[in-house]
Order: C-alpha cells, then sequence, then structure tokens
C-alpha cells in the first residue's frame, strides 16, 4: 500500500514529473496490451485500472490494444470476452487496436533493421540457436551468419515472407551483442517463419514478428508516453529501448514496470488457470470459484469493488501477495450499500402454527435496506406455514442459543413472536418440523407489552415462496500459497470449494432477479441469480460472499499452536 495518498504511487510521481516537464507535450497515452490467448484475472484488472486509471487522471488516453502477433494460441472469442470485461470494468476506449493492424509496418521496421545492418537472417535449428546463446555465468556465441550481406539478409528474408521456407529454417535475428550479461540481448529472434492462420490476418503472412519487437514497435506506433507492464518485463527494458533507437519511430515511450498482483488461496496465471480447467478441475473459464473476470462476475462481484480493491494495494515495485481476504472485504463493503435485502432458507426446516388460521394469508411490509429508506419496501406474505433456517433450531439448545428450541420465543423479521410447543421427528430421530404458536399482538415484529425476545429470525412463506438451488463457494485452495515449496498445486485444492444446497426456499419476490444483480439473503450473505445455469423455473444462485469472514474468524477460534514449527 501507498503511504503518500496525495503524490500517488511511484508511477503517478513519474508522470507528474514528465508532465512538469512537458515531456511528451504534456500528454498521457497508456495502453493495456492484453494477448488474445486466454481470458481475462483479475490481475489483469491492476493493470486495467493503472493503464486507464492514470490516462483518465491525467487527462489522457488509454488503448485497448490486443498484442496478437503468435496466432497459434490467439482466439477471436478471447478478444470478445476482454473487451467486454474492460467495458464491465467500467473503462472506455475508442476502437480496439491490434498489433496484427501494424504487420505491414513492422515488417518495413524490419527491413529498416537489416538495411542499417542491424539485422540478419541466421540459419541455425532452434536448438543449435540455444546452444550458442550461452548461459547466465557464459556468454554466447556469434552465429557463423552474423555476419552475411545487406544482400543476402534481405533476399532471405524476402523468401522467408514468400513462404519459400520452412518453419525454423531460417529466423531474423537482431544483431546485438552475443556477449551481454544480458541474455535478451543476445541476438534475439524478432520474427519467425510460422505456418499459422492468424484470427484477423488470416493466410496473409507466414512470418511473424516476436513479441519484443511487436510491442515496443506498437508502443512507438501509438505514442504511448508511458509503458506500464509487469516487473518480468524489466530484463527486456534494454532490448526494448535498443530496437527503438535504431529505427525512425514517432516517439520513444518509455518502459516502466511494477510488481504484479499475487493473492492467496489463488492462483493468478492464464496457464494455470487453463490447467484447471482442461482437467474438469472447475466448470470453465467462468466458473465462480475462479478469478477469471468472467467467474468473478457470475458469482456477483461488482465492477466498483474489482476498481476499490485496486485502488487499495495500490502500485509498487515489490512481490506481495494480497489475503483474499482484503478481496471479500472490498466487495462486502459495496454490497452492503447496494443489494437490497430479501429472506431466502438454504436449508429448509419447516413450520407449523398451531393457532394461525388455516386458510389466511396476509401481506407484510419489510424494507429493502433497513438502513436506506429510500431503496424502499417490499411486501411478503405469510401463512400458517412456514420455513425456516435448520441451524436456527436446537433441541437441547446452549443457555446463549437465542434462537428456536422446545418453548423458546423468537421473532420472525416483519412478522410475529412466535414460540417452539412441539417438534416432530422421522423415523431416525431426525427433526423434520416444528410445531409453534405465534402471538398476533406481535404483528410487525414488537410485543405491546414489552415483553423482549433476544432472537430475530428469517423465513420464507412456506404456501408462496420459489424453490431454488444454491451454490455456496469456498476458497479454491487450501492453502495461503498453492504453490509452496515447489509442490503441484493441483494437488491443495480444496475439495470443498463447492457445496451444491437443493429444496432452498427463497421469497417470492426472487424471481424477479435477475443474474449479476446481488442481494443480501438477510443473516446468510449476498446471492446472486446464475447467468449460466439453471432455469425460470429451476433456478440457481451463487453465494457471492459471506456476511463476515469466517477464515478470520476461524483463525482467531484456532491460533496456531505456539511450540508448532514454523511454516516455512
Ligand atoms: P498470464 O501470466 O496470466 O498469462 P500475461 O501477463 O501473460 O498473464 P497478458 O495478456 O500478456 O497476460 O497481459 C496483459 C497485461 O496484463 C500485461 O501488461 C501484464 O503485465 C498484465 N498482467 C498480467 N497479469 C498480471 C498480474 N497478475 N498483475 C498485474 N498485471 C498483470
Ligand atoms: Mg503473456
Amino acid at each position: 500500500m501507498e503511504a503518500d495518498t496525495k503524490k500517488g504511487h511511484f508511477i503517478e510521481s513519474i508522470i507528474r514529473e514528465d508532465l512538469a516537464k512537458n515531456k511528451n507535450h504534456g500528454k498521457v497515452i497508456t495502453r493495456f496490451p492484453p494477448e488474445p490467448n486466454g481470458y481475462l484475472h483479475i490481475g489483469h484488472a491492476k493493470s486495467i485500472c493503472l493503464n486507464f486509471g492514470m490516462a483518465g487522471k491525467f487527462n489522457g488516453q488509454c488503448n485497448l490494444r490486443f498484442d496478437d502477433s503468435n496466432p497459434a494460441k490467439e482466439k477471436q472469442v478471447y478478444i470478445d470476452s476482454i473487451e467486454s470485461a474492460v467495458k464491465w470494468l467500467g473503462f472506455e476506449y475508442g476502437e480496439p487496436l491490434f498489433a496484427s493492424d501494424y504487420f505491414d509496418r513492422l515488417h518495413e521496421f524490419a527491413l529498416e533493421l537489416i538495411q542499417k545492418g542491424k539485422a540478419y537472417v541466421c540459419s541455425l535449428t532452434a536448438e543449435e540457436i540455444r546452444e550458442y546463446r550461452g548461459t547466465l555465468t557464459e556468454p554466447g556465441k556469434d552465429s557463423p551468419y552474423r555476419e552475411r550481406s545487406v544482400e543476402e539478409n534481405l533476399d532471405l528474408f524476402a523468401r522467408m515472407k514468400n513462404g519459400e521456407f520452412d518453419e525454423g529454417e531460417h529466423t531474423l535475428r537482431a544483431k546485438i551483442d552475443m556477449k551481454s550479461p544480458n541474455i535478451n540481448m543476445r541476438d534475439p529472434i524478432i520474427y519467425r517463419v510460422k505456418n499459422a492462420s492468424h484470427p484477423r490476418t488470416g493466410d496473409r503472412w507466414c512470418i511473424y514478428p516476436m513479441y519484443d519487437f511487436t510491442h515496443c514497435l506498437s508502443d512507438a506506433l501509438e505514442g504511448i508516453t508511458h509503458s506500464l507492464c509487469s516487473l518480468e518485463f524489466e530484463d527486456h527494458r534494454p532490448l526494448y529501448d535498443w530496437i527503438i533507437d535504431q529505427l525512425s519511430t514517432p516517439c520513444h515511450p518509455q518502459q516502466i514496470e511494477f510488481a504484479r498482483m499475487n493473492i492467496n488461496y489463488t492462483v493468478l496465471s492464464k496457464r494455470k488457470l487453463q490447467q484447471l480447467v482442461d482437467q474438469d478441475h472447475v466448470n470453465g473459464w467462468d466458473d465462480p470459484r475462479l478469478p477469471t473476470l468472467e467467474g468473478m462476475r457470475r458469482r456477483g462481484y461488482t465492477p466498483a469493488s474489482i476498481r476499490n480493491f485496486c485502488d487499495i494495494i495500490g502500485v509498487s515495485k515489490k512481490d506481495s501477495r494480497i489475503d483474499m481476504g482484503l478481496l471479500e472485504s472490498c466487495l462486502r463493503d459495496d454490497l452492503n450499500e447496494t443489494s437490497p435485502r430479501v429472506m431466502g432458507v438454504i436449508r429448509p426446516l419447516k413450520v407449523t402454527i398451531e393457532n394461525y388460521p388455516e386458510d389466511q394469508t396476509e401481506t407484510l411490509e419489510a424494507l429493502n435496506h433497513p438502513q436506506k429508506p429510500e431503496m424502499g419496501k417490499r411486501n411478503i406474505s405469510f401463512s400458517k406455514e412456514i420455513y425456516v433456517e435448520q441451524d436456527d433450531f436446537m433441541e437441547d439448545p446452549p443457555k446463549k442459543f437465542f434462537r428456536l428450541g422446545p418453548g423458546r420465543e423468537v421473532r420472525l423479521r416483519y412478522a410475529y413472536f412466535i414460540t417452539c410447543r412441539d417438534v416432530i421427528k422421522d423415523e431416525t430421530g431426525k427433526v423434520i418440523e416444528l410445531i409453534c404458536t405465534y402471538d398476533p399482538e406481535t404483528r410487525g415484529g414488537n410485543a405491546p407489552d414489552g415483553r423482549k425476545v433476544k432472537g430475530t429470525i428469517h423465513w420464507v412463506n412456506a404456501r408462496d415462496c420459489m424453490e431454488a438451488e444454491v451454490r455456496l463457494y469456498d476458497r479454491l485452495f487450501k492453502d495461503e500459497n498453492p504453490e509452496e515449496g515447489g509442490r503441484d498445486f493441483i494437488e491443495n485444492l480444496n475439495p470443498d470449494s463447492l457445496e451444491i444446497l437443493t429444496g432452498c426456499k427463497l421469497e417470492k419476490s426472487l424471481e424477479q432477479a435477475e443474474p449479476e444483480k446481488v442481494f443480501q439473503f438477510e443473516r446468510l450473505g449476498y446471492f446472486c441469480l446464475d447467468s449460466k445455469e439453471g432455469s425460470k423455473d429451476a433456478p440457481v444462485f451463487n453465494r457471492t460472499v459471506t456476511l463476515r469472514d469466517a477464515w478470520a474468524k476461524l483463525a482467531k477460534k484456532h491460533p496456531p499452536r505456539k511450540n508448532q514449527p514454523k511454516k516455512k
């Protein structure tokens, strides 16, 4: 977290200084540059919020640019999903841009490099190139093809482009320094033959530029002033700068690196998320347990809560792991303000109210948000038969249990006081129904005689409710760091990350629920209709988040034993 919120984080400071010096003529142009080879996750949201945030703050512009120079893994569905995720997060961009739209200009830049004697066609095999590259401790060796003439290079590169060679036969390499301590500078490949159809350029090209060549030049072509990327690109910066320095580009963007977002109890990497999906550990990319933006959206996360989370964690140069509890508390803060309250019983226990008239149904008023009268009221119905939560009854309750038990009186939220008179059990001895009486004088929840009850419980009218499936989610992994000590994260999956409850009883008003619209089920947590599974007749609700952080409570209840060896 940033200590100095006035000046903002270090990137904001850099931008302010640049503006003060009138660098880039006082302009700020950033970009969010995903490769369309998968779905976005919450880590990407950090980059989105940062890039769009800085542009917004300084009256600038942020481009959404697809870095689509590797046709083998890229697909239109990813492009569509990424666009919709950025919009959903609340950011606006003009038309999306594509690195592939610059293929002609990138090709010209490659020709310019060759003409300047700064690039050559190399005919080593992939394996030979690896051998020649050297290691972190040993310098590399020059390729025997390094001194080819400009004419020969131009000819070979043209023939690469014309499809005369197979993949891997020749590559175009930047001519930098095989002895550089930075391996990225040891004559990196900038173009290779690839016989793949591209989602946007089809079969027009059979040579494709490498990421390091594409990225910096795309930035330069777009007039990006500050090219913000994650720390793993720090070692690529000299190459970024080298390429731009050699070529006649319109500008020289400044690359600035920041630490990636990591969150405990989950993984943030497209490759690992892909593995979870491919091996069916979860049900698709939008599984509500995943940290993908599609999954989080389906689960009921709000864009505001994600933006706020990214704001709070700030931007720094140091890697860290953020507590999932912080993300959830940002979500709760937002939902607490915005979500209407309703009643739903997820583990129903039938209650029959003996002294309530058999055929009577009455309408009671309930507040949509007790602290926000402006959110209005709704009607709920009451009858002789209702459901309460199984957890709200104990046959042999301890003293401090302020809910239902034999002979005990509680308040039904927005309705009456009821007293438990009898229980009905099945053959196994399980309580399956409560017989209660109600006090007609307590309508609305107060006793005229001033009699107090300690507990208020939620309920649903059994004769006028909707039935639904409810899915409860828990953390996807058992441990804070699923990969601790280099172990396989798959082994650390939490087998109880999904609990499906069927036959849940919800108040009738929820028949109007729309996906992504979150409700607080009083006393239970926040829930929303699932956007993908279920139907009008058999709806499915997702628990977005609990009311409180159950994990924090658990940690307090069971503090680590003192003499326990410390985890390494
Ligand atoms: P992954 O490692 O999950 O595949 P990536 O970095 O390969 O992600 P890109 O599509 O290349 O995914 O990312 C687009 C932008 O999002 C990049 O600028 C990248 O730095 C940034 N980004 C990706 N993951 C994170 C993260 N966890 N925290 C912050 N920024 C991220
Ligand atoms: Mg990547």
